[in-house]
């Protein structure tokens, strides 16, 4: 077991989080070719396995893709477009991360409006709803959990008045998947998306995605080429096929031993179970905040909308800001402070998702005690 210090901290960050060993040293043995049978095998169980992670039937598609999550929501959101016809979008924004797609359309040239909920509260279903009646929206962008506030969207609800209202669902659940619940598939959701370095556990590097029929057939039928050649799916889907197939063919070099730790680390999750893994994370996130209260500390994030993966505190009185984080440095446990615009002096963040249980939650805990009580 690992001795946490101040110079190899517990990472408690909402994200990269800490990697499983197993996972670790599942990629660190060699450096893989990507047409050896052995990497072909783990990059066709990867893709097959991450879609009963995102509760998709086998007729959806997975994307793996080297690359951040902002890579994933890039590709999401390019491959709808398409210059010849006029769309537009809806972005939803519940913090720094809702902002990011709004900058992206900004750059890839789509038309967009924006519906934006209060500091700390969800996006609101009626407010959605009355959107899309009034205006019409060729597809919605939300975030899962927004990492900035700790919100959780209700993306159940998200999924349902899209598909009622016939408009493509695009969802970043980079700090949410593998941790938050969510059914893919049954809350009609066209495009979910995440990265590597989360509650997948893995360390930083792949842009996951997940695409329903539908979404998949508006990638492939765009009248107009995409001004991208890495991010256009084009390139990608026939490499994605043959691997998915258990054969090989190349467009860029897949990043190996990263989607080895992928291979590894989704059998992990599927050997716990989905539901399992949701439970665990709801438990945690309840036993966590709830002690943290006791200690005194606040919320940013209405009750209502706290996500199970991470949480976003209000300083304690008697010792805030940075001291605080370089206290709990110096106990061994790495929090993050707080990034949204008007508020980030005001808070810190805590990831507990991936690989965490009681002992890393006990731990961060005391960290928090011991931190408090040197001031
Ligand atoms: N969306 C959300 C919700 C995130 O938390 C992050 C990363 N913190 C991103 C997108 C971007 O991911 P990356 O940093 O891997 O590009």
């Amino acid at each position: 077991m690992r001795t946490y210090t101040k110079n190899n901290p517990l990472l408690m960050i909402p994200g990269p989080v800490e990697g499983h060993y197993e996972v670790l040293e599942s990629m660190n043995k060699r450096v893989f070719s990507h047409t050896e049978p052995k990497f072909v095998k783990a990059f066709q169980g990867a893709l097959q396995n991450l879609k009963p992670i995102f509760r998709a039937s086998d007729n959806y598609h997975s994307v793996v893709i080297a690359g951040g999550g902002t890579l994933a929501m890039e590709i999401a959101m390019l491959n709808l477009i398409d210059k010849d016809i006029s769309q537009k979008a809806l972005i939803c924004q519940s913090g720094y991360f809702g902002k990011r797609y709004a900058t992206l359309a900004q750059s890839l040239g789509l038309e967009y409006d924006v519906l934006e909920s209060t500091v700390g509260e969800k996006i609101r279903t009626d407010l959605l709803q009355e959107k899309l009646e009034s205006t019409s929206y060729d597809f919605v962008f939300i975030q899962h959990v927004d990492t900035s506030t700790g919100v959780a969207n209700d993306v159940k609800s998200f999924g349902k008045v899209c598909s009622d209202q016939g408009v493509i669902s695009v969802v970043d659940g980079v700090c949410a998947l593998g941790g938050q619940e969510m059914y893919q598939e049954k809350w009609g959701i066209d495009i979910y998306l995440t990265g590597a370095q989360k509650a997948l556990a893995i360390p930083p590097g792949l842009a996951i995605l997940m695409y329903s029929p539908k979404a998949r057939e508006i990638s492939e039928n765009r009248s107009q080429k995409i001004p991208s050649y890495y991010s256009d799916l084009e390139n990608w889907w026939p490499i994605l096929d043959a691997y998915s197939q258990g054969t090989v063919k190349y467009f860029s070099t897949p990043a190996t031993n990263l989607i080895y730790g992928l291979f590894k680390a989704t059998d992990q999750i599927l050997m716990e179970g989905m539901e399992n893994v949701f439970s665990r994370h709801r438990r945690l996130s309840t036993k966590f905040r709830n002690a943290m209260q006791d200690f005194g500390f606040g919320f940013i994030t209405a009750e209502d909308s706290r996500a199970a993966t991470m949480s976003a505190l209000t300083y304690h009185p008697d010792i805030g800001g940075a001291k605080f984080r370089s206290a709990m440095m110096e106990e061994g446990v790495q929090v993050a402070g707080g990034i949204q615009a008007g508020i980030a002096e005001t808070y810190f963040r805590v990831g507990h998702m991936g690989n965490v249980g009681e002992r890393e939650i006990n731990y961060t805990l005391k960290a928090v005690e011991n931190s408090i009580e040197r001031y």
